[in-house]
């Protein structure tokens, strides 16, 4: 089946009833635009976690890595701008009183096509008025003016609320890098071009209906903020403007329902800036940002916090402000935008079956086991389950017949089943059946490890 025809509201149905999401808080009735992850989406988010990390940070010597505190020093959101001059450009519906981003309406009305982020308030009532952009829950065209909304949650540090100070919950994980960029160059002796990359949970006071896991108000963020000489920034720009197209490739999106976005109308301080748009089940979206970001944030941080941050080349002893490229994506947007690939509803010969295709490597369990016949099977399968699972995320199930039992590992996208069955008592051979072909083969059980592993590398 193609996936175009998958809304995203089955794509939510499988998620609850699988275990990879729930709604948040939803005994109390939900809260908006929060989620929780379950059993197997905990993994499946894990997992993607760890393969961003692999291959960004493991395996590029010249990146490192931090895990920033959320809460930082108020002054570094006055530097980054957040406090004064940031804010989402927000309009109510005068219909329905629902508020929305004027710029995300945009974005959805045109299918990604318009960079709406970049467009003054004028050029978005303008846009949505020439338009005719109709609020997305009731279908009235009756907008206020556009305000700026602040997006940063507030929270007051010490016992007493009065007079406490506030603090902001981080809109976004870079200032984490930006302050400690001269920590990690001095600890590891690192030359430009380096990077600082961090994976962390980001808050934003986001009023727009998320749709699932799209846009919720908290998130986390896998970045690298890569620290550059000016003559050699457009080239690491435009090199993690493929990297970040073949990571998320390889972890299985397909090429047709990936694209990249320049932006036309940038920053005032940036100099490139580029999304890759997925196609998810409500249309063309963004998937991660790459921007080039000049030396703007180094140069506000030195100016507020009074410390120089300049970066002095050991060979010329000259002293400069690295220009900085980012690379960004959101760790729940991209396991939305696997969950919406990777399901797929199979028509078999007598039968129907819902199948994740995850890439073995990120699939929230490798390998289930499970014992032919409960009675003469189960000590054996306990057995193989203990082995496997000092290695794997392992299942085990010993209910229901093994077709069933198959269904329910497909579901969840185990890329392998074991059955163990009288030849693994009486030789110690297992059958393993594959996912997504559904074919057999028998193994001996000591090659089950090595077989497993090579199959899920990434
Ligand atoms: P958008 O335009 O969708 O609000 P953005 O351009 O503000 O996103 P960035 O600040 O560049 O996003 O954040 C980098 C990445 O973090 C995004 O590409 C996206 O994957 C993710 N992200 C941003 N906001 C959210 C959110 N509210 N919920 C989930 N993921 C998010």
């Amino acid at each position: 089946m193609d996936n175009k025809n998958i809304s995203m509201d089955k794509i939510v149905n499988v998620c609850k009833t699988q275990g990879f999401v729930f709604q948040g808080s939803e005994i109390y009735g939900g809260f908006a635009n929060t989620w929780d992850f379950g059993p197997v989406g905990v993994e499946l988010k894990n997992n993607i976690k760890r393969a961003w990390w692999k291959r960004f940070v493991q395996e590029d010597p010249s990146t490192y890595g931090i895990d920033a505190a959320i809460l930082m020093n108020p002054k570094v959101w006055e530097a980054s701008g957040h406090v004064s001059s940031f804010g989402d450009p927000k309009m109510d519906c005068k219909k329905c009183k629902q508020r929305f981003r004027a710029d995300t309406l945009i974005e959805s009305f045109s299918n990604g096509e318009v960079a709406a982020e970049a467009m003054s308030n004028e050029e978005l009532e303008k846009y949505i008025q020439d338009n005719h952009i109709v609020c997305p829950s009731c279908k009235g065209f009756d907008w206020t003016n556009i305000r700026k909304f602040n997006p940063m949650f507030k929270t007051t540090r010490g016992t007493l609320e009065d007079g406490a100070d506030v603090v902001y919950l981080r809109p976004e994980t870079c200032q984490g890098e930006y302050t400690n960029y001269l920590n990690v160059q001095r600890t590891t002796r690192a030359k430009v071009p380096f990077a600082i990359a961090q994976i962390g949970k980001s808050f934003r006071n986001e009023i727009t209906p998320g749709n699932f896991l799209f846009r919720t108000i908290e998130f986390e963020q896998m970045e690298l903020q890569k620290f550059c000489k000016e003559q050699e920034s457009m080239d690491i720009y435009a090199d993690y403007k493929s990297k970040a197209l073949e990571f998320v490739q390889d972890l299985g999106l397909s090429k047709d329902k990936l694209r990249y976005h320049d932006h036309d109308k940038l920053a005032h301080y940036a100099k490139a800036a580029c999304d890759i748009q997925y196609k998810f089940p409500i249309g063309w979206e963004e998937l991660n940002g790459i921007h080039h970001r000049g030396v703007w944030d180094l140069s506000r941080h030195s100016e507020f916090s009074g410390k120089a941050l300049d970066y002095q080349d050991p060979e010329t002893n000259e002293k400069f402000i690295p220009n900085i490229i980012e690379y960004s994506i959101g760790a729940d947007r991209l396991t939305l935008a696997i969950l919406c690939e990777a399901y797929d509803e199979e028509q078999l010969e007598n039968d129907t079956r819902e199948v994740m295709h995850f890439h073995p490597a990120i699939a929230p369990y490798k390998v289930s086991v499970l014992p032919l016949v409960k009675k003469f099977h189960t000590e054996k399968a306990k057995e193989v389950y203990k082995m496997l699972s000092k290695e794997f995320m392992t299942s085990y199930d010993e209910t229901g017949s093994i077709g069933k039992r198959y269904r329910r590992q497909d579901v969840i996208g185990t890329p392998y089943c074991i059955t163990v069955d009288d030849n693994t008592i009486n030789d110690g051979t297992v059958t393993i059946r594959d996912r997504d072909t559904m074919e057999q083969i028998t193994l001996k059980l000591e090659d089950v490890v090595d077989y497993i592993s090579k199959k899920i590398k990434f």
